[in-house]
């Protein structure tokens, strides 16, 4: 038996295994690629996406499980820039994945391949990426990315394009929680692989509020906010050095930009940023214009909580906003502006609600903590902090087939590493395609 492993794991180490994830085209004229590739061919075109340290900007067409890379240059040094001026507009690069990049460079490297990268360098979010020289690849060039590994993060602020709204993806910093808690029934030794635990047994998440730019301008969740104290951000590991007072600025949005703050419900990680503490010591809402919209039923909850739920509420981050008059209570699942309406999932709490956002036929989610990290795909992955796990359970089952079918764009508000992606059925089996 054990020599048969070994058989086999030697046959393996005999080649890269290597799936396309993209195929990259160098474009001029972006009106005349779109008039083909979208108009003429019918695909359909997905988020716009800003390379600001390649100066280029990127335009995704889906085509089955892989993509095209619509490629422009924004600047005249890009190096797109200089493979049009080079070679004229066509086949840029083309990008295979593969499962342990390191241990393809060397594979590649004793074969006598030319790299451009002896070594991986860092590419979009958290991944790692590493160019083979065309020389070695019959005129192509090839970049080798491997995806985000475990304890990958990603800051940014990322900006995508459904129809006729500029979704914008900001970032709060991240906290710790306990992965039992995470995890639920899951045995760490199974969730471990997925979120590396510190040695408090804490995971890693992000908060990611999403602004949708549209009718109006909307913040979706608002993250943890600043008014905990340091006993707070010791037991919850709290890192907000760079916050959504950075990414709002870095997204070109002061607070008094937003109209419509947006609550999938009201926990201290999704709420915590509705309100600041003025400099008398008052707490009053954060974003001087807006209306909070926030579900009935989750306003009730939050503000009689047992002893179940008490400690995720934290009443200074919503109790202003009442007293404020800026408050809006929703009953049931409606639109909030144009293309932007909520759905009750229940669950995690009984009324969380997560946010469809549809535009000219493209739509995205905004799934909260019906999913809040790629590690949450599997049905039965859910959260011990849910109140009612079976509602979860049937919630996020339908959510997952209505991905697929739908080809949403998900964003995952407390993966570390990953803000959006979609989901992807293969031979019965589900993945999640990072959006990076
Ligand atoms: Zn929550
Ligand atoms: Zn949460």
């Amino acid at each position: 038996m054990r020599a048969r492993r070994a058989e086999e794991a030697q046959r393996e180490g005999t080649r890269v295994r290597a799936v396309l994830e993209h195929v990259g085209i160098a474009v001029r004229d972006l009106d005349a690629a779109l008039a083909f590739y979208r108009d003429a061919l019918g695909l359909e075109v997905q988020a716009a996406e800003e390379v600001g340290s390649q100066r280029v900007r990127a335009h995704f067409v889906s085509v089955g499980a892989s993509k095209l890379e619509l490629l422009e240059a924004t600047a005249p040094d890009s190096p797109i820039a200089s493979a049009l001026e080079k070679r004229g507009p066509g086949l840029h690069h083309i990008t295979l994945r593969v499962d342990d990049l390191d241990a393809a460079l060397a594979h590649l490297k004793a074969r006598g391949v030319r790299l451009i990268d002896e070594h991986p360098r860092p590419g979009a979010g958290g991944s790692r990426v590493a160019f083979i020289h065309p020389s070695s690849a019959h005129g192509v060039l090839v970049e080798l990315e491997q995806a985000p590994a475990a304890g990958a993060r990603d800051m940014r602020v990322r900006r995508y394009t459904v129809g006729n709204l500029e979704l914008i993806s900001l970032c709060d910093g991240f906290l710790r929680l306990d992965g039992g808690a995470m995890f639920g029934i899951v045995p760490k030794p199974l969730w471990e692989r997925k979120a590396p635990a510190d040695d408090r047994n804490r995971v890693t998440l992000a908060m990611r509020p999403l602004v949708v730019r549209g009718a109006r301008t909307m913040l979706i969740d608002a993250g943890l906010g600043d008014r905990q104290d340091a006993k707070f951000e010791e037991i919850y590991g709290v890192e907000r050095e760079r916050n959504l007072d950075h990414t709002l600025a870095e997204a070109g949005l002061a607070p008094e930009d937003i109209d419509i703050v947006l609550a999938t419900h009201l926990h201290f990680d999704h709420a915590g940023g509705f309100t600041e503490r003025t400099l008398g010591g008052a707490v009053r809402p954060r974003f001087p214009r807006a209306q909070y919209i926030v579900r009935r039923g989750e306003w009730e909850d939050a503000t009689h909580t047992h002893e179940r739920n008490r400690a995720s509420y934290l009443a200074d981050s919503f109790v202003p906003l009442a007293e404020a008059g800026v408050l809006q209570l929703v009953d049931e699942d409606r639109t909030i502006m144009p293309g932007v309406r909520v759905r009750r999932t229940g669950g995690h709490t009984q009324h969380h609600q997560m946010v469809l956002i549809e535009s000219n036929g493209q739509a995205a989610a905004f799934a909260a903590d019906l999913l809040p990290t790629l590690a949450h795909l599997p049905v039965a992955w859910v959260l011990g902090y849910d109140l009612y796990p079976v509602d979860t359970v049937s919630a996020r089952k339908a959510f997952l087939a209505e991905a697929v079918r739908r080809d949403l764009l998900v964003f995952f508000e407390h993966d570390p590493a990953v803000a959006a992606g979609r989901i992807r059925e293969a031979g019965g089996k589900r993945h999640i395609e990072p959006d990076i």
